[in-house]
């Protein structure tokens, strides 16, 4: 059966990197955030090199709801499809003929506050909020799946043995090449497309090679310690604990 990783997580939690990792594996392809081709806004259902006229996007439009994974795959001829749609809302509703297998990415509450807290909102408590409630959602919905915790600190600091393991888990051949597949061309849509355009010009981006310290020197000392007295830390713990029993 066909099947569909489907990255799942809160903002910044790096899916676009391992969504193009993966997707980069032989028999694979990453469709990005494809919860766009359903929706009306027209500035995020454009490709970040061509706009609007995007062959490889106008391609894959209008195909049917209830079976869209399965139908893409049809469609571009590859067994596994990799998704970095990362609410659940985004696959209800759509799983038909398709092996879902959702992985959980996430960071460590000071590294996610602090990448929260550079992109917007700047009230350290709602956005430590926010995090608990999507990861109790993506928990819950997940559960009823075969699913993955990653843990992207780690991956970003061994991650040619976490590629290693996720290939095995998922049935995909082990390439090494794929870890810097990021860096070349990509015909995004919708949010992915604000990560490209930092990948593509270096500009606020971390190059997907480091392990993030940035949050050191940008989170006061109280922010940190409230990072991780917040009941969202319980959920990272746990989220963790899962990822290294099984890795
Ligand atoms: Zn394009």
């Amino acid at each position: 059966m066909k099947k569909l990783i489907g990255i799942m997580g809160a903002s910044y939690c790096g899916s676009t990197h391992l969504s193009l990792i993966l997707g980069s594996l032989y028999d694979a392809l990453n469709i990005g955030e494809s919860h766009w081709l359903f929706e009306n806004n027209n500035d995020m259902r454009k490709c970040s090199i061509c706009g609007h006229d995007c062959t490889r996007i106008n391609y894959v439009m209008n195909l049917p709801k209830k079976s869209f994974y399965s139908s893409l795959s049809d469609k571009l001829a590859c067994n596994t499809i990799v998704a970095s749609d990362k609410h659940p809302i985004f696959y209800e509703g759509k799983l038909d003929n398709i092996y879902f297998h959702p992985i959980i990415l996430f960071k460590s509450p000071e590294r996610h506050l602090n990448s929260l807290m550079s992109h917007g909102d700047t009230d350290p408590e709602k956005n430590l909020s926010v995090l608990q409630d999507i990861y109790t959602a993506i928990e819950k919905f997940a559960s009823d799946y075969d699913y993955t915790c990653l843990d992207y600190d780690y991956f970003l600091s061994d991650k040619e043995n976490v590629l290693k393991y996720l290939c095995k888990k998922f049935n995909l051949i082990y390439d090494e090449k794929a870890i810097n597949y990021w860096n070349f061309d990509h015909h995004f849509l919708g949010g992915n497309g604000g990560a490209y355009f930092k990948i593509r010009t270096k500009k606020d981006f971390y190059t997907c090679d480091y392990v993030d310290y940035r949050y050191k020197f940008n989170l006061s000392e109280k922010n940190m310690l409230l990072a991780r007295s917040h009941p969202y830390n319980e959920i990272y713990l746990k989220m963790v604990k899962k990822f290294t029993d099984e890795f």
